[in-house]
């Protein structure tokens, strides 16, 4: 079974494709608004002594501005995310620094971050290695969340991937919002997306 034919409710199915709509709209909006602005400022910013006898420092200036929509429109992510459905084989968990202040890295704001990887086994038998999370290692949710043979199911655009209940299971995680909530409401009381006992 490939993952677009994942009999996703229709519900969720709408999150992961408005999840993918919007980076790509947000990215062509700001290149477009670029484009404009290079269009409009291009005669005064050659025209401007320095630049005049560089042209390569406008060439360069505007390449950077058209560069950066990649890296705010989220729209890389976009293309890295995927629906999945399948079994825990293992999970990593490595811990990396961080800093609270990126920009002023310092030991006062330096902090530690587990990041969980797990890897997961779909229908097909194809494994394949999923970043779950990365947060600090005193966060809510516990590195020994999940565990080998755990069922998990992600929807695209979600941050959270969560574990398919069991048939004897009594609460479920929401695949969108990530709360736990009873599965015999069916929909998640937060959100309202179909829960994922679906499966
Ligand atoms: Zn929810």
């Amino acid at each position: 079974m490939k993952n677009n034919e994942l009999n996703l409710p229709n519900d969720l199915k709408k999150y992961a494709r408005v999840s993918k709509f919007k980076p790509v709209l947000v990215f062509v909006l700001c290149e477009a608004t670029v484009l404009l602005f290079i269009f409009l400022s291009k005669d005064f910013m050659y025209q401007t002594e320095y630049i005049a006898k560089y042209n390569i420092i406008g060439h360069v200036f505007y390449a950077v501005l058209f560069i950066i929509p990649l890296f705010i429109s989220g729209i890389r992510q976009a293309f890295s995310d995927k629906t999945y459905i399948g079994t825990v084989e293992k999970v990593k968990v490595t811990t990396t620094q961080d800093f609270e202040n990126a920009f002023k890295p310092s030991r006062e704001t330096r902090y530690k971050r587990n990041n969980v990887y797990l890897l997961v086994k779909d229908e097909n038998g194809v494994v394949e290695k999923r970043k779950v999370y990365s947060e600090r290692t005193k966060g809510v949710q516990s590195v020994d969340f999940f565990k080998a043979g755990d069922r998990v199911f992600h929807l695209y655009g979600s941050k959270y991937t969560v574990i398919v209940p069991k048939p004897s299971d009594t609460m479920a995680q929401c695949a969108v919002c990530g709360i736990t909530t009873d599965i015999n409401e069916g929909y998640c009381h937060k959100c309202g997306y179909t829960l994922p006992s679906f499966f």
